[in-house]
C-alpha cells in the first residue's frame, strides 16, 4: 500500500502553491486508498516562525485535507538525524567544513560557480583537510559542518510525472549545519526512510535536490520513494508566487469571503482536473482522479478569478 506525505515548513503561512501541491499529494495517495502522514519540517530554526505550524494544520483542514496518524515534527527526530551523519561519517561519506558563508561566497565569485538558488558551489576547500570533526574544531577553533563528498556529480533518475532525469550535483553539499542540526537534504531523507514514506509528490523547485538525496539514500542504504514532482504555481505574470503577487495566503482568502469549496475548485480548474471552476471538496476529485492530466507547465494562478 502507498504511504505518501504532507511535508509542509512552518515558515510562513499556506498560500495557494502549497495548497494546490498538497491537493495533489494527497489525492494521489487517497486515490488508491493509501496512508498519507503529515510532517511538519521544523528544523530550519530562524525561518520557523511561531504559531505557523497550527496555522497550517488549520489551512491543511479547512481545505478538506486529511492525514493518517499524529503529526511528526521534524524536530524530535533530531537523534535520528544524528545517527545518520554517524553514519556517514563512519563510511567515510563526508568530511568536516569550518568555512562560513561568506569565504565561500568570495571563493566562488565567477559566475559559472554560483548556483543559482542554492547559493555558490562550494569550492572544496575542507575536502581532505582535516582527519576529524574534532581536529578541525581544534584546529581552528570554529565548529564544522559536515559536508557530503560528491564524487560523481551526474544522477539518473525517473521522475514519474516529469519523466527521465539527468541530475547534475553542483559541489559538495552541506549535510549537517554547524549549529549540529541536519541540512534539510539529510533529514528528509532520513525522515521518509523511517516512516515509511514510498511517494513523494512535491513541486519541482524541489526537482534539483533530488539527486543529492538519491546519494544519501545510496551511501545510507535507503531505499528509495518514487518520486513526482508537479509544476509549481506561479502568479499571472508568470513569475514565482511571492510577496508581489499580493497576499496568495489560504488565510487572506478566508478572510475575504472565499469558502474552501470554492478554493479548491479554482485549484481543480487549474491542475485540468475539471473543465472549468465551480465548488468542490477534495472528495469529490477523488473519483476518476488521475495525476497526467495536470499540465506539464507552471500552472498560472489569478487570484482575482477567486475573489
Ligand atoms: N518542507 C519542504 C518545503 O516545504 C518540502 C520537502 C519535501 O517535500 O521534500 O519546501
Amino acid at each position: 500500500m502507498t504511504v505518501g506525505r504532507l511535508a509542509p515548513s512552518p515558515t510562513g503561512v499556506l498560500h495557494l502553491g502549497n495548497a494546490r501541491t498538497f491537493l495533489l499529494a494527497w489525492l494521489s495517495v487517497r486515490a488508491r486508498g493509501g496512508t498519507l502522514l503529515l510532517r511538519v519540517e521544523d528544523i530550519d530554526g530562524p525561518r520557523v516562525k511561531a504559531g505557523a505550524f497550527e496555522q497550517t494544520l488549520e489551512d491543511l483542514q479547512w481545505l478538506g485535507l486529511d492525514w493518517d496518524g499524529e503529526p511528526v515534527l521534524q524536530t524530535a527526530r533530531r537523534e535520528h538525524h544524528r545517527a545518520a551523519a554517524q553514519q556517514l561519517i563512519d563510511r567515510g561519506f563526508v568530511y568536516p567544513c569550518v568555512c562560513t558563508r561568506r569565504e565561500i561566497e568570495e571563493a566562488a565569485s565567477a559566475p559559472h560557480e554560483r548556483d543559482v538558488a542554492d547559493g555558490p558551489v562550494y569550492p572544496g576547500t575542507c575536502r581532505g583537510r582535516f582527519a576529524s570533526r574534532e581536529e578541525a574544531e581544534a584546529k581552528t577553533g570554529r565548529t564544522a559542518a559536515l559536508r557530503f563528498r560528491v564524487d560523481d556529480d551526474e544522477v539518473s533518475f525517473t521522475d514519474e510525472f516529469c519523466g527521465a532525469q539527468r541530475g547534475k550535483i553542483r559541489g559538495d553539499f552541506v549535510v549537517q549545519k554547524r549549529d549540529g542540526n541536519a541540512a534539510y537534504q539529510l533529514a528528509v531523507v532520513v525522515d521518509d526512510a523511517a516512516q515509511g514514506v514510498d511517494e513523494v509528490l512535491r513541486a519541482d523547485d524541489l526537482l534539483p535536490s533530488t539527486p543529492r538525496q538519491l546519494l544519501l539514500q545510496r551511501a545510507l542504504g535507503l531505499t528509495r520513494p518514487r518520486y513526482l514532482h508537479v509544476p509549481l504555481l506561479v502568479g499571472a505574470d508568470g513569475l514565482r508566487l511571492a510577496k508581489r503577487h499580493g497576499d496568495t495566503s489560504l488565510r487572506y482568502f478566508r478572510q475575504q469571503g472565499v469558502n474552501a469549496a470554492d478554493l479548491c475548485g479554482y485549484l481543480a480548474a487549474l491542475s485540468g482536473l475539471r473543465p472549468r471552476r465551480g465548488p468542490c471538496s477534495p472528495r469529490e476529485l477523488l473519483d476518476g482522479f488521475d495525476l497526467s492530466q495536470v499540465p506539464r507547465g507552471a500552472a498560472r494562478a489569478d487570484d482575482h478569478a477567486l475573489l
